[in-house]
């Protein structure tokens, strides 16, 4: 089992010991245009999406009106009536600055402003609103739909992002869940969770390159993974922010104005026309023909579209994916022909031709396309949860390694050599030598945590290398190798490279570390941050004292013949009142000692110095 992400013990209440089965499963889909709730049946195992007014889909929209906020379907028909209070299209924003998006802005019908380079923020009736407050509205939302469909309160939750999202993006996320009042459990990758909901990962034998093409109203990616072992690997991810099902509705549009030659529109001539575009597309998704008779301009217009018409109109979109998917395989390294499935995402890809041509470009893979592609990403969101909450117990899902990974340093320091959220597997070597002459065995202590010292972070373990042969300190050359196999148990490996001395360690603690304990250590490492760096910093100027100390000494030792009693005595008294400051821990003090002494000893040094170069010198002839 994986003793670093062990998920498996998520839902068990540590201080009962029960599992919490009362707490529903949830997984959601934060999109662009429109989200997704979805949960496990029980009985079925199967996951399925939480509908309001038999609808699953409640779009991300979000209404500002004079007492209250609405969000969703009621908060769409606002575009129209209301478009000043009326926001969309939010996650276009998450974790960005205003430079980022500025350029967008004017696709945008609300005003954005610059918050000093921090995160953007959206004003709206006076007031200023960060992307994340934004979404949380969204994810308050889901959160009770979900509530009240199922009666159970909603708390931990899978929520997916793009896999092209940065850490600031993920991080906004997160945050949204949280100030919604939301226990998120993980966020995901939008076509890992597709895959899942396709049950493509879940068989730990199961080795397979898939395709995830995801095409939906504003939105287009194409993320190629190898999934091996229950592990989602992204190879390559690419997109078009811009691209999507609207850009066919607007090419039918353009198709009509030639058609008849239209030459005046009003706002609401365009969207009416807009509309029953998206209705031929649609439409024509199942039926040959389309045909409707609207009112533009006062007058009666009957505009027709069939299906060889509207592949003609909207194959150029379709171009501009599928290059995209192109750039995607050579990023990846990959021939077409290694892709072994497909899976479609987003309502777009319910276009036949759109199906056509990934058949044509991935010729020998499988598509997946049996799952409504509205719903995909929210149902792998519920699987992932269920596993998450430790319900499928048989599976193995890992990803990355929820803290980091490293070893104690001198002074009691961490030195992380695995920084949290690795992939797994993951290996790791770095190089160590001894402080001390003549040191033979050397205790590596092993920790997780994300403090600055080991104290203040979980051991997880520890082994002495035992044998290195006798030398000066700093001579030997340690090498230590960490590795998480796909099992996510560590092994930490030891090898003195001058004698070839090795030593090695399987770690397997007897238990993991919750998802809230994993939280308190990431808060706790957040608030400390100020103490543990003045910790660290006190710890480092000891090391460089005692070792600094520990030179000198030798010094005396083995130079006495060219210094004064006066001379050692003073180096003395430096030292003693180096060791005091030491053991009045007080930093400042303890630098301004180092200081003092080397300043006092490096006439000396340079004595020496000169000593052993006539010497050497006098020992050689020079022609
Ligand atoms: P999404 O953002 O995934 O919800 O995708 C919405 C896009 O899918 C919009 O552009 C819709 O017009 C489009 N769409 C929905 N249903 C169909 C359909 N039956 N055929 C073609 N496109 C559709």
């Amino acid at each position: 089992m994986n003793i670093f992400a062990p998920m498996a013990k998520i839902s068990i209440d540590i201080n009962s010991g029960t599992i919490q089965k009362e707490s529903a499963v949830i997984g959601i889909d934060l999109g662009t245009t429109n989200s997704l709730i979805a949960t496990i049946n029980y009985k079925t195992q199967k996951p399925y999406c939480i509908t309001k007014n038999n609808k699953s889909i409640v779009p991300s929209t979000i209404y500002f009106g004079e007492q209250n906020i609405i969000v969703g379907e009621e908060a769409s028909k606002k575009l129209i009536t209301d478009p000043n209070n009326t926001l969309y299209s939010i996650k276009r924003l998450m974790g960005k600055s205003y430079h980022d998006v500025v350029e967008q802005s004017n696709q945008l019908n609300y005003q954005i402003i610059d918050n000093q380079d921090k995160l953007v923020q959206v004003k709206i009736n006076d007031r200023f609103y960060t992307p994340i407050e934004l979404s949380s509205f969204i994810l308050k939302e889901l959160k009770s739909v979900g509530a009240d469909q199922l009666n159970k309160e909603i708390q931990k939750v899978v929520i997916t992002v793009p896999a092209y999202f940065d850490d600031s993006q993920r991080q906004a996320t997160r945050d949204a869940g949280k100030l919604a009042g939301l226990d998120v459990l993980r966020i995901i990758n939008e076509p890992t969770a597709a895959s899942l909901a396709y049950g493509l990962g879940l068989d730990k034998e199961e080795s397979k390159i898939v395709a995830v093409y995801d095409l939906g109203g504003g939105t287009f990616d194409i993320s190629i993974l190898n999934i091996q072992q229950g592990i989602f690997e992204v190879l390559s991810t690419n997109g078009d922010t811009h691209l999507g099902g609207d850009d066919f509705d607007h090419a039918i549009v353009n198709h009509w104005i030639t058609q008849h030659s239209i030459t005046k529109l009003t706002n609401s001539d365009r969207q009416l026309l807009r509309i029953t575009g998206e209705q031929a597309k649609k439409e024509l998704s199942s039926n040959s023909k389309f045909k409707k008779t609207i009112q533009i301009s006062n007058k009666d217009l009957k505009v027709t579209l069939n299906r060889e018409e509207l592949e003609n109109v909207i194959q150029p979109i379709i171009d501009r994916t599928i290059s995209i998917c192109n750039n995607a395989l050579s990023d990846a390294d990959i021939s077409a022909y290694k892709i072994q499935e497909v899976v479609l995402v987003g309502g777009s890809t319910r276009t036949p031709k759109v199906k056509n041509s990934i058949q044509n470009l991935f010729p020998d893979a499988k598509i997946n396309d049996q799952i409504n592609p509205d719903e995909v990403v929210a149902l792998g969101a519920a699987i992932e949860a269920d596993i998450l909450a430790g319900n499928r117990t048989d599976l193995l899902l890992l990803d990355v390694t929820p803290l980091s990974l490293g070893l104690e340093t001198i002074g009691g320091l961490m030195d992380v050599l695995i920084p949290r959220n690795s992939k797994v597997p993951s290996q790791l070597k770095k190089e160590y030598t001894t402080s001390v002459d003549g040191q033979i065995n050397l205790a590596i202590n092993v920790y997780q945590g994300e403090r600055e010292m080991i104290a203040d972070n979980r051991k997880i373990g520890e082994f002495i290398l035992k044998g290195i042969p006798s030398m000066p300190a700093g001579i030997p050359k340690v090498e230590l190798t960490f590795l998480i196999n796909t099992d996510g148990i560590l092994q930490v490996s030891a090898m003195e490279l001058r004698s070839g001395v090795s030593q090695e360690v399987t770690l397997k603690p007897q238990y993991g570390i919750t998802d809230q304990e994993i939280k308190n250590m990431l808060q706790e490492s957040l608030s400390f941050a100020q103490s543990d760096m003045d910790k660290r910093s006190l710890a480092e100027s000891t090391t460089e004292a005692k070792q600094l100390i520990y030179a000198t000494q030798k010094f005396i030792r083995e130079n006495k013949a060219l210094l004064t009693p006066k001379d050692i005595a003073k180096l003395d008294e430096i030292m003693q009142g180096l060791t005091q400051c030491i053991n009045k821990k007080d930093q400042n003090a303890i630098s301004s000692h180092i200081e003092k002494l080397n300043e006092f000893s490096r006439p000396f040094a340079e004595k020496v110095m000169d000593h052993q170069i006539s010497k050497a010198l006098s020992g050689k002839k020079i022609n």
